[in-house]
């Protein structure tokens, strides 16, 4: 198994600072996450440890405010983070991705009050976070969810079951979205629950295909009792928190795809420049060529698309369909180029002795997570021409 750190990549950071951040991201991958990474995925272990540590140095709130503990950077170098941290393993990339998503909407949408309060801890205080949208019967169209919170006095009791939780069981809060009124995304809320409520249950994690570092697990809750104080934004304005937070967290896993696809790019290369055959190194063959300078092609425009998304919203401009465009072009890409990555391994691309293999098992997810890639075309082509008309 390989346990090397990404090779750099040539990028266009917009300042000292941002330089400096990404020499220390890769002096921690080299340290403390590459060196574990192939052993630890392989065993189905969650490093806690490494998320308290990005925590700590400043690296699970980098887009956020600086008042509230946040690093004060553009998503354009927060993203490139994401693709450095996914690059060297995609549990820690997609886990700082979804802690984000998960503070999304205090920061957002909180009151003043509510960001004093809660943001230091969450954005460098040590904690982690997880984002409860799907259910058992609500995936793709989230609007119908059903877990119910019900108004009691000056507290919400909420009951019923999410699905798919990243970090569900092992994070200290959970952004969750609950259904406060009429059917449809116009009955939904937003609540901050901390992890450790009374009622609140996490499942055994699922057994998955790739991430299996990740913990992705069902979380009941039982009659979960929360203080209004706990409610983020408006009663019935969830749904569109809700789709606020995926727009920039689909921007994560698009960095998260590229990191992926640079990796197996990576082994890729270094193999077919060692592997001998018919007397000479494979990377010799035009076929092998051509195949590797398609993969690198298709990282470079990944990378392009989610950096041209990223820097609208730095600009305060809208950026929803570009952030679809992005999230459906880097996660095929990375599909693409990580089973590319397989073949030019031949067969021992198919063994787990080489890490390939786990890149082609991780970049599947992509394509389902924060919106199939179907629904980013939805979105993208809602754009184009309107709405559907039933
Ligand atoms: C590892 C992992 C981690 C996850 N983490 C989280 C998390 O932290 N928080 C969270 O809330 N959720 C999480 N999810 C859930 C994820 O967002 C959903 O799996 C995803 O939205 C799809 O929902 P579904 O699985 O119910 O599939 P479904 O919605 O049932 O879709 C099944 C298939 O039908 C297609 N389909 C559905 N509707 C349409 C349509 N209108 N047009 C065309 N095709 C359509 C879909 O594209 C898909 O191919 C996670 C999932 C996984 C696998």
């Amino acid at each position: 198994m390989s346990d090397r750190a990404p090779q750099p990549v040539e990028r266009q950071l917009p300042t000292e600072e941002s330089r400096d951040l990404l020499a220390l991201v890769r002096d921690m991958i080299q340290r403390e996450i590459a060196p574990r990474a192939a052993a630890e995925e392989d065993a189905g272990h969650f490093p806690r440890e490494i998320f308290t540590l990005l925590s700590r140095s400043g690296l699970l709130g980098l887009p956020y405010d600086a008042e509230y503990g946040g690093g004060d950077q553009p998503y354009a170098v927060y993203l490139q983070v994401l693709e450095e941290l996914a690059a060297a393993r995609l549990t820690v990339g997609l886990g700082v991705s979804v802690h984000s998503l998960a503070c999304h909407a205090l920061a957002g949408y909180g009151t003043k009050e509510q960001q004093a309060t809660h943001l230091p801890a969450m954005l460098g205080g040590g904690l982690l976070g997880a984002y409860c949208l799907s259910e058992p019967s609500s995936g793709s169209d989230a609007a119908s969810l059903r877990t119910k919170a019900v108004r009691d006095g000056d507290d919400w009791v909420i009951t019923g079951t999410k699905a798919w939780i990243t970090h569900g069981g092992v994070a200290d809060f959970y952004t969750v979205l609950a259904r406060t009124g009429e059917e449809g995304a116009r009955g939904i809320t937003a609540f901050l629950v901390p992890g450790d409520a009374e009622g609140l249950n996490a499942a055994a994690p699922e057994k998955k295909m790739g991430m299996k570092g990740s913990p992705t697990a069902q979380l009941n809750f039982d009659g979960v009792r929360i203080p209004d104080s706990r409610r983020i934004g408006e009663e019935g304005q969830g749904f569109a928190i809700a789709l606020s937070a995926l727009d920039s967290g689909r921007l994560g896993i698009a960095a998260c795809a590229i990191g992926v696809a640079r990796a197996a790019l990576d082994e890729a290369v270094s193999y077919a420049t060692g592997r001998q055959q018919f007397g000479r190194p494979i990377a010799d063959f035009q076929g092998l060529r051509f195949m590797l300078a398609d993969m690198a092609t298709q990282i470079e425009a990944g990378r392009s698309l989610y950096l041209a998304a990223a820097r609208l919203r730095d600009a305060g401009r809208p950026f929803s369909r570009e952030a679809a465009m992005a999230k459906l072009f880097c996660t095929d890409a990375a599909m693409r180029v990580t089973t590319d990555a397989v073949q030019v391994l031949g067969g021992y691309g198919y063994t787990l002795d080489f890490p390939v293999e786990r890149f082609m098992r991780e970049a599947k997810v992509l394509q389902i997570v924060e919106g199939t890639n179907q629904i980013q075309r939805m979105v993208i082509a809602r754009h184009l021409v309107g709405p559907e008309t039933r």
